[in-house]
């Protein structure tokens, strides 16, 4: 086992191991927020036909050539959905509804609003058309055998409806890894229970599970162990199956501190345990069988903060997304940070656009890691590199937005009110 490693060789032995969830049919009206299995190519033309954009007439512009004001005869009358196909005769129109299918023999569309005169069957426009104008010609938006979406995309309210229109229902979708989420300690209860002098509410138990189901996982709940280790064992055989094990509390060096020796004592291997890191050094990960597990320290800070930069990636390399990783920005540090050298800190900030445009961050205040309003108060995680005792304000940091906060709460000169 390393130990004591730093931040980005203990991602990337965490990441190595992601093993991709088995592909499933999901019914279209539940795909949202799934992940694609497979590649999405078009069998169809998008539209199918070519159809009119306006309210109007279908003419053939040829008939204006020399007589802009000329009177047409009304043929025919085209409304959405019509299946007959109808033609257009040199000298004569069609009445033709917005989306109905494009009559041949007419080029062009001239809108019901420019209707001059309208007798009987004869009418004339205050309009020249010109050829192509308010058509929609087929495959428009996509050519049949076009390839429109790549596997690993996630499926937006965008994407959802480009299935439908394309008719892929059901889905192929990645199954959501399933993850057990386990709090330990003796002094942690319900949040719905009055603690007595000694104990805490399970903070990071609902926080792991609600972070495991934005990052497209499935958790059914949390599970609590006391601090020994026949607790910790018994709740291990007694939960469901799942592809992930995530732990907070119980891998530090504390008496009580059981995680790591129970896994070890069943069999699990452990291939890192400390990582240079702030918050969150006491981070353990390794393997029971297959499954890999994450020991998270308990500190709800710490907790949160290794489930964003391990558990929340790791999760999405296990569904193949096709952008599993926090995109990192560049931004403008707002005020001087020291910190200890040798560890990579994960510094909770606020993130906002300046006057100028420019991308700014500052921190949210005290960082104690338990100190849970930093989080709470948190737009973006700023990273401040190991190998510095001190971030110059001015400089240029990288920063990580939060996926549940946008880019707004500007502390004095944002865009945003
Ligand atoms: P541990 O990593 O078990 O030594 O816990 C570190 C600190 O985090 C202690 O102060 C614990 O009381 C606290 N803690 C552990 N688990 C939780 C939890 N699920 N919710 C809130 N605080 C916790
Ligand atoms: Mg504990």
């Amino acid at each position: 086992m390393r130990t004591f490693i730093p931040f980005e060789e203990a991602l990337e032995t965490v990441l190595s191991f992601a093993r991709p969830t088995p592909i499933e049919k999901m019914p279209l009206s539940m795909a949202l927020g799934h992940t694609l299995a497979e590649g999405v190519v078009a069998r169809e033309d998008i539209p199918p036909f070519a159809s009119s954009a306006m309210d109007g007439f279908a003419v053939r512009s040829e008939d204006f050539v020399g007589d802009p004001t000329r009177s047409l005869r009304i043929t025919a009358h085209i409304p959405a959905g019509a299946a007959e196909p109808f033609f257009v005769e040199p000298g004569c129109t069609a009445v033709i509804m917005t989306g109905a299918p494009f009559p041949d023999g007419a080029d062009a569309v001239i809108p019901v609003e420019r209707v001059q005169n309208r007798e009987g069957d004869r009418v004339s426009f205050n309009l020249v058309p010109v050829p192509g104008r308010h058509v929609r010609p087929a495959a428009e938006d996509v050519e049949r055998g076009q390839q429109v979406f790549d596997a690993g995309e996630l499926i937006t309210p965008a994407t959802l409806g480009m299935l439908a229109t394309l008719g892929v229902d059901p889905v192929p979708v990645r199954r959501p890894p399933r993850v057990r989420i386990i709090s330990t300690g003796d002094e942690i209860v319900e949040p719905s229970r009055q603690p007595v002098r000694g104990q805490i509410r399970n903070a990071n138990g609902p926080a792991l599970c609600a972070q495991v189901r934005s990052a497209g996982g499935q958790c059914p709940g949390h599970e609590h162990a006391f601090d020994s280790e026949a607790a910790i064992r018994e709740c291990l055989f007694s939960g469901a199956e799942a592809d992930l094990l995530v732990f907070s509390g119980g891998v530090s060096m504390g008496d009580h501190d059981h995680v790591r020796q129970v896994l070890e004592s069943m069999g699990g291997v452990l291939h890192f345990w400390q990582v240079r890191q702030r918050p969150g050094k006491p981070l353990a990960f390794g393997l029971l069988g297959d499954q890999p597990f994450l020991g998270l320290p308990g500190n709800p800070v710490s907790s949160a903060m290794c489930f964003e930069i391990y558990v929340r990636p790791l999760i999405a390399h296990m569904l193949r997304r096709l952008t599993p990783d926090a995109g990192l920005l560049s931004a403008r540090l707002d005020r001087t940070m020291d910190k200890v050298p040798d560890l990579h800190y994960f510094t909770r900030g606020t993130a906002w656009i300046d006057g100028d445009g420019m991308l700014r961050a500052g921190d949210t205040g005290p960082q104690g890691s338990n100190l849970y309003g930093s989080v709470v108060r948190a737009n973006c995680i700023i990273h401040l590199p190991s190998d510095v005792e001190r971030v110059l304000a001015g400089s240029t940091v990288l920063i990580q937005m939060l996926p549940w906060a946008t880019l707004s709460g500007a502390p004095d000169t944002g865009v945003n009110p």
